[in-house]
């Protein structure tokens, strides 16, 4: 006999650790007729997503919103400071790491990549991919570099492909213990709006974002926050741009315009987002995450298996990566739920291909949509073969069933 399959009026349950699932609210908002980009009224807009997102970056300084998807933003950081061939420090904390690196050799930087290129002796992955970034390497690697030749330091805050997330704050105070000048450039795609994250406070350079991940929107728009210093770079270095030029914006945006026509339709939808975020509370928000990251590790650990982030201080709030034993096979695990239920959860990107899925629980997620894709997938582990030592929707009903502060 066959197992069940989704029924054609089943609704999708998206559950990869972004694009996440769009709040009606917001697709309401995204169908209104499109504005005058020039008009009057959308000043009114522009200056309103300009400063929320202030807020939501915790800035007081510029933020640059460009109509690209994420990977737009990672190339404008990368060319509005610094000059062709110069050096950048990066570290490999997974997928989105390394991709970043290979943007900025393809643009013509010289990137290093702090890798250590071990495996876990367990399960034989990468044991950079399991881990945060460790921010003592950098001051190691910043203090040898006593004549200054790296020009900035790239980080991933919260690693997507294996749901790592790293302290900012003390990657900024190993820079400085070691004196060096580089500028500190953070990719929080995934992490922005979900993830406490303070651009002024941890001495960011300039902080990446994407739409499509906490803020709930569809893919399309894309962010740089800056700092002063990074804007006096911008002004003296001369790497080619023109796309994604800041000074461009940021004169056009001082008056709530942009230099070319933006995604006035996605931008509606922003001011949405940034209303649901205000009304639940930015601290609210980063809570309900580290809640649900809980119940999903605490249910993960019940089926016995483990969890791809190893240190558990740094496992993210916003995805959980899970790590099968190697006789399973985890595309095959998601093809089976995905026709069962119409669930599509996040495959093992690069290296950790096959061996681990992600389940993303970010932006409009909830406990009981958390429950429902554990439940789908408990079920699954059980029709491929793998013996459960207990329940995993059980172990995460515990966690939300206790007061809850971390
Ligand atoms: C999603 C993501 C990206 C890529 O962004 P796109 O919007 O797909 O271009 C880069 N870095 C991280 C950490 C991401 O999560």
């Amino acid at each position: 006999m066959s197992d069940p399959q989704a029924y054609p009026g089943s609704r999708y349950h998206l559950f990869i650790p972004g694009p996440s699932p769009v709040p009606a609210r917001i697709l309401r908002e995204i169908s209104m007729p499109t504005i005058d980009h020039r008009g009057p009224e959308f000043a009114v807009l522009g200056r309103r997503v300009l400063s929320g997102m202030q807020t939501v970056f915790g800035t007081a300084h510029p933020v640059v919103i460009y109509p690209a998807s994420g990977t737009g933003a990672w190339e404008a950081a990368l060319v509005n400071v610094l000059n062709p061939g110069e050096a950048v420090l990066m570290y490999e904390t997974g997928h989105f790491a390394a991709l970043w690196r290979a943007m900025a050799e393809r643009l013509g930087f010289k990137p290093e990549i702090l890798a250590d290129g071990s495996r876990c002796q367990r399960t034989g992955l990468p044991a950079d991919w399991r881990r945060p970034v460790s921010a003592e390497r950098i001051h190691e690697r910043l203090r040898r570099d006593t004549n200054h030749s790296i020009k900035a330091v790239c980080v991933v805050h919260n690693e997507t492909s294996t749901g790592a997330t790293s302290d900012i704050a003390w990657v900024r105070q190993a820079m400085d213990a070691a004196a060096h000048p580089a500028l500190l450039m953070v990719d929080t795609i995934s992490g922005l709006g979900s993830i406490d994250y303070r651009h002024d406070a941890w001495g960011v350079d300039v902080s990446v974002s994407g739409a499509q991940k906490g803020l709930m929107l569809p893919a399309g728009i894309s962010f740089n926050a800056l700092s002063p210093k990074a804007i006096e770079a911008s002004r003296m270095a001369h790497h080619p741009r023109s796309y994604w030029a800041w000074n461009d914006m940021l004169e056009f945006n001082a008056r709530g315009y942009w230099p070319y026509t933006p995604n006035t339709n996605l931008l509606f939808g922003l001011s949405a987002a940034l209303e649901l975020l205000e009304a639940e509370g930015l601290e609210a928000v980063f809570e309900r995450h580290r809640r649900l990251a809980a119940a999903c590790r605490a249910a993960v650990r019940a089926w016995g298996l483990e969890v791809q982030c190893e240190v558990e201080d740094a496992c993210s709030p916003v995805l959980t990566g899970v790590v099968l034993p190697a006789q399973l096979d985890a595309d095959g695990l998601r093809q089976a739920l995905y026709e069962r239920f119409q669930l599509s959860l996040g495959a093992g990107l690069g290296k950790v291909a096959g061996r681990m899925f992600r389940i993303g629980h970010l932006g409009n997620c909830s406990e009981i949509d958390l429950m429902g894709v554990l439940g789908a997938v408990e079920l699954g582990l059980k029709r491929a073969g793998l013996a459960l030592p207990g329940s995993g929707v059980t172990a995460a009903i515990e966690v939300f069933d206790q007061p809850f502060r971390r």
